[in-house]
């Protein structure tokens, strides 16, 4: 039998989501004190007692506690409060409305991470309402500012009141969404996260009058065929055990991609070779796997020059970088200098803007259990693989002072996948009513059970 859902939970997990998404809480500048404090009111409904701590003005962080009996485990219910910016021309409705309709709550947010926010805050309120005694602590914080890189938020509480957020298990946003292949649903648990590395290359030159080229040495030329090298370089491939339980998860489930994903297992050297051929049909899927094989070095930002009839002297590029668990910034480094190793080194420097760690956490633990037992519960097809993102989420901070860190905001697809990621900061971000009603209901089941 299935396990059921929570639906007496639908009209207040939807006015929860909607409330927030009219708390503008664009970042910058952020402003997510009062995203905060109308929480802080809406737990204390409940006698959740809370604490708003901001990390500078406006920028506010929202945690409360639900006392455990034993001490152990602990579990934190982590979310982020601030949203990227939405250009209201673009959408078809006021991206700061919160507006309901077809079934949808539609606004910046609405997917990242609002949603998230509310269905964990109503997981406090119902173990809240239902009595539930814990054997450890659960935690609730709703943090600012995990969309310019968290500094201002969990970065900000792990180096001045770790103690506030610290726990053994963190569920947070980055993954917990299905993919839908031959009629069934497969279930991320984001396990890892390649590291975010900004660098920086300045290339210089000398310069000289635009009508006599061959007189002066053209910087912009030398940072063009760095971005060329670069942007079209292909870095080894490496299996990150995230990603083998991944392939080999959806493998076993799939028959139209699992034999192209159980000849990448078999033989990664030529994953390139297959991913090519995929990506003729599924360019999205195709691309998003091959970014999950290696590091990347993205061109995203040059500028040079000053002047129309002036051959430039320096140049500089922007270079997004990600790189795998077990990779470090100095790999990163050496492998771009050997990539550019013939273009003219004396006259190139680097420089890191920000550098962030890729982070890992295991698979096999109680939690992870307790999540895959759930979801058969609701979905008896479905089956949960774990997974990396390509991206950052907060949970690096605090995979970095030893939490188990999963991304997990339960969700079953209801649209093309390709439709459904071009929402995450994207036009017209919306999750349907029923996603909301599955979220609270498998992450209740999940909580309860596991810390019972
Ligand atoms: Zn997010």
């Amino acid at each position: 039998m299935c396990a059921q859902l929570l639906h007496e939970v639908e009209k207040e997990v939807t006015s929860l989501l909607s409330d927030l998404i009219r708390i503008n809480t664009t970042n910058p500048p952020g402003n997510e004190t009062v995203a905060a404090q109308f929480l802080a009111e809406t737990l204390a409904k409940d006698g959740l007692k809370c604490e708003v701590i901001e990390s500078s003005s406006a920028r506010g962080n929202v945690i409360t506690r639900i006392k455990g009996t034993i001490e152990k485990p602990n579990l934190t219910l982590l979310s982020h409060l601030d949203v990227v910016p939405a250009v209201e021309k673009e959408w078809s409705v006021n991206p700061f409305s919160g507006t309901t309709k077809d079934g949808f709550v539609w606004g910046r947010g609405a997917l990242d991470m609002k949603s998230f926010v509310a269905i964990e805050a109503l997981v406090m309120k119902l173990l809240v309402r239902n009595g539930v005694k814990p054997k450890g602590d659960i935690i609730f914080a709703a943090t600012a500012d995990e969309e310019r890189g968290g500094n201002a938020g969990v970065g900000w509480l792990i180096k001045n009141h770790p103690e506030k957020i610290r726990a053994d298990y963190v569920i947070n946003e980055g993954g917990g969404e299905s993919f839908p292949i031959d009629g069934k649903h497969i279930f991320t648990v984001q396990t890892a996260e390649k590291g975010v590395n900004w660098l920086r290359i300045k290339a210089k030159g000398s310069p000289g009058h635009g009508s006599i080229p061959g007189i002066a040495d053209n910087a912009v030329l030398r940072m063009a065929e760095v971005a060329r090298k670069l942007g079209s370089y292909r870095s080894e491939i490496m299996l990150v055990n995230s990603v083998r339980q991944f392939l080999k998860g959806v493998a076993e489930e799939t028959t139209t991609l699992g034999n192209l994903l159980n000849t990448i297992l078999d033989n990664p050297a030529i994953a390139d070779n297959i991913l090519d051929e995929m990506a003729k049909k599924e360019k999205t899927i195709a691309e998003l796997l091959r970014a999950m094989l290696r590091m990347t070095i993205a061109p995203t930002m040059i500028k040079g020059g000053i002047k129309e009839n002036v051959i430039p002297s320096e140049s500089e590029g922007v270079f997004d970088c990600r790189i795998l668990p077990g990779q470090t910034k100095d790999d990163l480094l050496d492998e771009i200098k050997t990539v550019l190793a013939d273009v003219d080194f004396n006259k190139l420097s680097f420089e890191f803007i920000q550098s962030d760690a890729p982070s890992e956490s295991r698979s096999d633990t109680p939690l992870y259990k307790t999540i895959e037992k759930t979801l058969k519960e609701f979905e008896p097809n479905c089956s949960v693989v774990p997974y990396m993102v390509t991206g950052g989420t907060d949970s690096r901070f605090l995979r970095n002072v030893g939490s188990v860190c999963y991304g997990f905001h339960p969700l079953k697809t209801d649209m093309p996948l390709d439709e459904f990621w071009k929402l995450v900061h994207g036009i017209d971000e919306r999750i349907s009513i029923k996603n909301l009603v599955f979220g609270v209901s498998v992450l209740y089941r999940i909580v309860e059970e596991f810390m019972t």
